[in-house]
């Protein structure tokens, strides 16, 4: 069934992440019957246009003219024109520019038609092996090592799937990270998807960085395990785990920083716990 057309509509248009083929019939035929077509690089949609022998008029939408152009494309819209979104690959808006113009339109009473498509975050999640009944979505990590550590031991106690888009240059550190953070939990790199050279690579961290070897290429998804269900941290497990940091030499800032991390627990109840174990702990010789 066709989408009623109003007098003017912003269409959110997916295209290919990989395989050409990855384009649905009304996403074609939408870009074809098109006033205008928003695209984050015009010379990417050019080659789209190409092997499709599309021929909608395209303008820049990217990051650095999206206030000043959703404005444009509201007008536009307003003035009835049928007018079609799309980013580099993928679903626009997802770790794309777009939301602005969203808003602007449903701020405007505009009609918007959202065409499903394909998403390397979907992708990657379908193929993973991980439960998919709850995820979280969490774009890119932060690039530096302190940042990312942080984020990480943030969302350490949810019991959801973690996904993030992960830069090829720097999966081999936030896997040593996941490593060192969550030994155990499941990871899956999902790589290259729906290109020639795809890959999955799916077990703990360790296994991951070890079959990833030197690797700097590609586009990558990087998926892992929630917090494991039914393990709690009561107080028991807390001062063991605490009792086992400490008769390794660490100091109570040091166990609280990497069992916050660890548990999601907060930094400060472990640090307190952790210097009132150690008043009570026989002194190490
Ligand atoms: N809007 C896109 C979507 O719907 O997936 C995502 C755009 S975001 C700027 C680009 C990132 O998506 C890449 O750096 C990579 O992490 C991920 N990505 C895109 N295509 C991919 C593919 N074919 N395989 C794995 N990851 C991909």
């Amino acid at each position: 069934m066709s989408v009623h057309r109003g007098p003017g509509i912003l269409h959110l248009v997916p295209t290919p992440i990989g395989d050409p083929e990855d384009i649905t019939l009304r996403a074609l035929r939408v870009l074809r019957e098109a006033d205008l077509v928003a695209a984050e690089d015009t010379r990417t949609t050019a080659m789209l246009f190409r092997a499709h022998d599309l021929h909608a008029p395209l303008v820049s939408y990217h990051d650095h003219n999206e206030v000043a152009r959703a404005a444009e494309l509201v007008e536009r819209i307003r003035g009835g024109a049928r007018v079609a979104l799309v980013s580099d690959a993928g679903t626009p808006l997802v770790n794309d520019p777009g939301w602005r113009v969203v808003r602007a339109c449903i701020d405007a009473g505009l009609q918007i038609d959202v065409l499903p498509g394909a998403c390397a975050a979907i992708v990657a999640l379908a193929g993973a092996g991980l439960p998919v009944d709850r995820f979280y979505y969490g774009g890119f990590l932060p690039r530096d090592e302190g940042p990312r550590r942080e984020a990480l031991a943030e969302l350490a106690a949810l019991r959801a799937t973690l996904v993030f888009y992960e830069s090829p240059v720097r999966l081999a550190t936030t896997l040593d990270t996941l490593a060192h953070l969550w030994p155990t939990r499941p990871v899956c790199v999902a790589r290259n998807l729906t290109k020639e050279h795809e890959q999955w690579i799916r077990g703990t961290a360790a296994e991951a960085r070890a079959i990833l070897g030197e690797e700097t290429r590609g586009e990558v998804v990087l998926l892992v395990g929630g917090a494991p269900e039914g393990v709690t941290f009561d107080p028991a497990t807390l001062d063991a785990r605490i009792t086992q940091l400490m008769s390794e030499g660490l100091g109570a800032r040091d166990i609280a920083s990497q069992l916050a991390a660890a548990t999601g627990l907060p930094r400060r109840e472990i640090y307190q716990r952790a210097v009132a174990l150690s008043r009570s702990e026989p002194p190490r010789r």
